[in-house]
């Protein structure tokens, strides 16, 4: 291919214009060398970095080409002014080595092509400049790449920030206690071999040196109908596989398990034990060695893996009916090896397991259970220990990451940088109690967004001093109060006496209000014991089959009684004596989570956010397919083109005076080589000389806006010649 070479008589600077790939060759004494190419000429390859340099930036099409273009040159980060968006690219690309944290370490943001380690460090400099708490907020559906990011993330932090004075052990600590929360909260899903069933939420405590000095973890709702049932193709959490696979002969003697995961019920639902991408057998490994690092000693895991153990036993308990269709335990090994796991007694866990207690008018009335009682009592049994455990270890990851320090002067001057990785929306074939949570989670999130990032724009411009016309988005708060709100919404519903009669006699759970629903023209007509919900994401249909019991979540009280004999250690702190004499109705699972949920919201709140958008690809988890359907649909719902629209409404670009200046002053023979009175000043005198129309830019108080790109692109093209 023929290559024009020009010559350029100010420098020994020759310009090489090839249609792809423009480069420039310096003459230097060591001979010829190429330097960088310039991001913006290139952007016929690969696109632009920031989609606010996009000249069509309404459009939808040229904002899913601009990703696609990325996505092929594995150029998986884009930003929307300061929000990042990833594409997830299912293939470890080697973008995170200790060579990538070392160049955005310290780098401005701008320096550099857009990564989650450009963020990763712009957030960690704010917080030590401003010593102002971060959070940094990631969001996407299912397998778009939040926990990796988050992980990656930490790493960043681990690696590049200063070892605290004391404790440096809280480094390794905030590392290790990932594997553990994911063999207890994680699963196989049809969405993803690694997906997380709990929302979880990490502060990291920072010294007023920069380094860590703690963390907290707080952790949203378990889906812990998966500790007894999983759909086809899906798993259980990882943990029973890993200590089938990976525990020693010794160890599952004591707890009286087989390697096989095919000889438990709770495990052979979803008829895939195996996963070709997983290898539980190694992943036990670091999972063992990351409990010592967090603290756990080796009763403690003993007792750990104890219930572990004595859930898959649980499952495995089996009932036959007698001659009065009451339920008797069959399953006499099982029962052993549980009495002995759990540290009760046998025959009070027999009873509890076949019996309903009830106590009326101060007396108490042991009621046999039938089969189909007895299965059900016996699965909230494993579902109630397996959930209590995981918000016990949690409790026990968060003593191991206190800072030690906390009496100290330095801990009063932390600041807090925190990261969030929630459950991402999610619609399957069947929906029901635990969607509707986690779509709802997935709600009020995007209407944190909607307010902070339009808040945080409209702040930027008064703070500025600049004029701005306000920009139309949809606003979700609608559906979130349809959720929410206080006796209308459906929450509320969900506890209403009448509605808990209506359901004991069959009626169907009644659609909600439906002037809140868009209008849609044709849909699949609901069914009975459905309703749906026009969520921001998208339509989804739920079906109401156990809700209200996965809502009421209900533990016969003799069960209950049974646990809070437990010698086990963790089960004892688990069940509380003080949750028998309780006579106040428990809340609700969905009215406890709306409330963490508004408590998590008010955390955020008052933190500054940073944005991490994910993107998933495709389907089949697999590298390098864009689907443009399934990318075009995650565009339109994450608020992508409104979010740019925003960003671009008024100016779609900006920087500090002393920036700008730094960047551009050497095309200007007065601000060259150095500019000695206002950064300000400078920047006036500069654009003066690029000829900027006046309609072109403004000057706020700190910084220059330019409202065009195509004004920079000048200036860079510019900058690029000389
Ligand atoms: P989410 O938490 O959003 O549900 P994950 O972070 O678990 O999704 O990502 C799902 C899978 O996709 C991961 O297990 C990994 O295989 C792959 N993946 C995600 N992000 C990246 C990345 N940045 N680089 C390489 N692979 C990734
Ligand atoms: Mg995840």
């Amino acid at each position: 291919m023929a290559l024009q070479v020009e010559l350029i008589p100010t420098g020994e600077i020759i310009r090489v214009v090839h249609p792809h790939r423009p480069c420039k060759l310096a003459l230097g004494s060591d001979g010829v060398r190429v330097t960088m190419e310039s991001a913006l000429t290139a952007r016929d390859r690969v696109g632009v970095q920031d989609f606010v340099l996009l000249e069509n930036f309404t459009s939808e099409a040229a904002f899913i080409e601009n990703l696609r273009r990325r996505f092929r040159e594995n150029l998986i980060y884009t930003y929307i002014g300061p929000v990042l968006v990833s594409v997830n690219p299912y293939r470890d690309l080697q973008i995170y080595t200790q060579q990538h944290m070392e160049r955005y370490r310290g780098v401005s943001f701008y320096k550099v092509p857009p990564h989650l380690f450009a963020v990763a460090d712009t957030v960690y400099r704010a917080l030590r400049t401003e010593r102002r708490d971060q959070a940094v907020m990631i969001s996407g559906e299912s397998g778009a790449g939040k926990t990796e990011a988050t992980k990656r993330l930490l790493q960043f932090y681990a690696e590049t920030c200063p070892a605290p004075e004391r404790g440096g052990a809280v480094r390794d600590r905030l590392l290790q206690s990932n594997p553990v929360l994911e063999a207890f909260g994680n699963a196989k899903t049809l969405r993803n071999d690694n997906s997380s069933r709990f929302g979880k939420y990490m502060d990291v405590q920072f010294d007023f040196k920069g380094a860590p000095v703690g963390g907290h973890i707080l952790s949203y709702l378990l889906e812990k109908s998966r500790v007894v049932h999983q759909n086809h193709g899906e798993r259980n959490f990882h943990v029973f596989y890993q200590l089938l696979e990976g525990g020693e002969e010794e160890m599952l003697r004591r707890l009286g398990l087989e390697r096989n995961p095919q000889s438990y019920l709770y495990l052979v639902k979803g008829q895939c034990a195996k996963v070709s991408s997983i290898n539980d057998k190694s992943d036990w490994k670091v999972v063992r060695k990351a409990l010592t690092v967090i603290d756990f000693t080796e009763d403690e895991v003993e007792d750990l893996l104890s219930i572990v153990a004595s859930v898959l036993h649980l499952g495995n308990i089996h009932f036959a009916a007698d001659e009065e269709s009451n339920a008797q335990v069959t399953t006499e090994n099982q029962l052993k090896y549980l009495t002995r796991l759990l540290g009760v007694e046998g025959s009070t866990l027999r009873e509890a397991l076949t019996h309903r207690k009830i106590i009326a008018k101060g007396e108490e009335l042991l009621s046999p259970l039938n089969l189909e009682q007895a299965a059900y009592a016996r699965d909230a049994l494993s579902k109630a220990v397996y959930s209590r455990t995981f918000t016990w270890l949690v409790r026990k990851i968060n003593r191991s990451l206190a800072s030690k320090d906390a009496e100290s002067p330095s801990w009063r001057s932390t600041t807090v940088l925190g990261l969030l990785d929630i459950y991402g929306f999610e619609v399957f074939q069947h929906n029901s109690f635990e969607q509707f949570c986690i779509n709802y989670c997935n709600e009020k999130l995007q209407q944190l967004f909607i307010e902070l990032t339009l808040k945080s724009e409209q702040e930027e411009y008064e703070a500025e001093g600049i004029a701005w016309e306000p920009v139309q988005y949809f606003n979700n708060k609608i559906i979130c109060d349809l959720v929410e709100e206080k006796f209308k919404g459906i929450i509320s519903i969900l506890v209403s006496p009448w509605l808990l009669q209506g359901l004991r006699l069959g009626l169907p759970l009644p659609t909600p209000p439906r002037h809140k629903l868009a209008d849609q023209p044709t849909r699949k007509s609901l069914g009975r014991g459905e309703f749906r919900l026009l969520h921001y994401a998208g339509e989804v249909t739920y079906s109401v089959t156990g809700f209200l019991d996965k809502n009421n979540d209900l533990l016969f009280r003799n069960l209950k009684e049974t646990m809070c004999s437990s010698q086990n250690p963790i089960m004892s702190q688990c069940f509380d004596r003080s949750e028998l004499s309780d006579k106040k109705r428990p809340e609700t699972v969905a009215t406890q989570f709306k409330m963490s949920l508004l408590q998590l919201v008010e955390i955020l709140k008052s933190k500054e956010p940073a944005y991490i958008r994910c993107i998933k690809p495709n389907d089949s988890k697999q590298p390098g397919r864009f689907d443009e359907v399934l990318i075009r649909h995650q565009v339109k719902y994450l608020g992508l083109m409104e979010n740019l629209r925003v960003r671009r409404a008024g100016f779609a670009y900006r920087r500090k005076y002393e920036a700008f200046l730094q960047r551009y002053k050497s095309l200007c023979p007065e601000t060259w080589p150095t500019w000695t009175g206002r950064p300000q000043d400078g920047v006036a005198v500069l654009i003066r000389h690029l000829d900027y129309k006046p309609e072109e830019y403004k000057m706020g108080r700190t910084k220059i806006f330019i409202r065009f790109p195509k004004t920079l692109f000048a200036t860079e093209d510019a900058l690029e010649v000389r």
